[in-house]
């Protein structure tokens, strides 16, 4: 198989994703989910005219000038008036309440002075001022939110107040994380000589929990194909929308993961990808199980995992945003020229006070390192066999958002 542009490979890996079917999830849960149907107010809002201030409820023929006024009840949010106001009349009332029986103007209590049942009006108030008119925000029937939005807290605050307790959205997927290696240890045990901390696990959970998966660590499996084999079909019995492996992505004695896979009865639809770091990097379907194989080491499992596994479960969780952002930058370094694999280089990102944004590589790149990993602040793309660069040339980066 050629190694494959990681455009033609992403688009293989969505080709092969449609949304998740549909739910109906309780409003404090659906934050970032995507709507399945357009959602229309089941309510008018506000649902009468109502005040937007504090001060007294008028007749606007009333108050054409300054005035004195009989003050015959009072009035506030949630309760009604049970008497119509007649002329010379006013009822004092606080914001949210229903506007009384014959009144259409509210007169700001800063503007009045009371005396016991009387209440002086000290400047003229056009009619109709300080009042939310019914239906001022939305109507019974407004579709308000339309199928296939993701719903922000706006949206959800919105949805509420038209009383919606449920929504119809995407449901969640579902993502098994499984490392594979003889020499992991769960971090916070100690690691007897030769072995290491599996961190991997943590991040990619994490990039699926960030992507509003539902993750489960399905933990270490040693390098035999027997263990790897009996740990994807917990994967499928699980019934996983997907399942991301890491390390024994590659060809060496010890990786089994590609013949799991084949054990398994999954069809790759690649297994390299021309990415640094990362080129050992697979792609297969089940039924509706998607697996994907990223490499073991850190960074390259990070990296094909940002590629790669969010695009994937943005695309079933509904959404059509599904690609990562870039942004443009200068370089701060220069570059030799790339070779035939597209390389996601691990760089500090400045601000200059002009906007100008100054990305600088570091200068080890080497897949295993974690450390610059964590003090990266973006990864500079360099497409496959681009040019030596100068500092200060253009070039494109990814802000790392996990
Ligand atoms: P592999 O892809 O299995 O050949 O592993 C490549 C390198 O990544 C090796 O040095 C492994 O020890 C390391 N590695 C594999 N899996 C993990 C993991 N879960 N956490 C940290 N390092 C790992
Ligand atoms: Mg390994």
């Amino acid at each position: 198989m050629a190694l494959l542009s990681v455009a033609d490979a992403l688009a293989l890996v969505l080709a092969q994703a449609l949304p998740l079917p549909t739910e109906q999830v309780p409003l404090a849960d659906a934050v970032g989910r995507v709507l399945t149907a357009d959602l229309a107010a089941l309510r008018t809002q506000p649902p009468a005219d109502v005040s937007a201030m504090d001060g007294y409820a008028v007749r606007g023929e009333d108050v054409a000038a300054a005035t004195v006024l009989r003050v015959i009840g009072e009035v506030a949010a949630g309760r009604l008036f049970d008497r119509a106001i007649g002329p010379g009349e006013a009822a004092r009332i606080f914001t949210g309440a229903v506007m009384p029986t014959g009144t259409d103007t509210v007169v700001i209590q800063e503007v009045t002075s009371r005396d016991g049942d009387s209440v002086a009006i000290k400047r003229a108030e056009g009619k109709g001022r300080n009042v939310r008119r019914l239906g001022f925000d939305f109507k019974a029937g407004d579709v308000l939110l339309e199928k296939g939005r993701r719903l922000s807290v706006r949206d959800i605050a919105l949805a509420g107040a038209m009383n919606h307790a449920m929504v119809p959205v995407h449901r969640r997927p579902r993502v098994a994380v499984l490392a594979t290696g003889d020499e992991l240890v769960e971090p916070g045990t100690p690691p007897a000589p030769g072995q290491i901390v599996h961190s991997n696990g943590i991040a990619l959970a994490a990039i699926a929990r960030g992507e509003g998966a539902d993750a489960a660590d399905f933990g270490i499996v040693p390098d035999r194909l027997d263990a790897t084999i009996a740990a994807v079909r917990r994967a499928r019995d699980a019934q996983v929308d997907v399942l991301v492996t890491s390390g024994g992505a590659s060809v060496g004695d010890y990786d089994f993961v590609q013949q799991a896979f084949a054990a398994e009865g999954i069809a790759l639809s690649f297994w390299k990808v021309a990415l640094r770091p990362g080129r050992p990097l697979m792609h297969g379907k089940l039924d509706g199980m998607q697996v994907l194989g990223v490499p073991g080491n850190p960074v390259s499992a990070y990296v094909c995992s940002v590629l790669f596994l969010a695009p994937l479960l943005r695309r079933l969780a509904g959404r059509t945003d599904v690609s990562l952002p870039r942004e443009s930058a200068v370089l701060g370094c220069a570059l030799a020229a790339n070779d035939e694999r597209a390389d996601y280089m691990r760089a500090t990102l400045e601000c200059r006070s002009d906007g100008t944004k100054i990305a600088t590589p570091f200068r080890a790149q080497d897949s295993s390192l974690l450390a610059s990993l964590a003090h990266a602040q973006c990864l500079v793309v360099r497409e496959p066999f681009a040019p030596a660069a100068e500092q200060g040339s253009p070039c494109v980066i990814l802000n790392l958002q996990f």
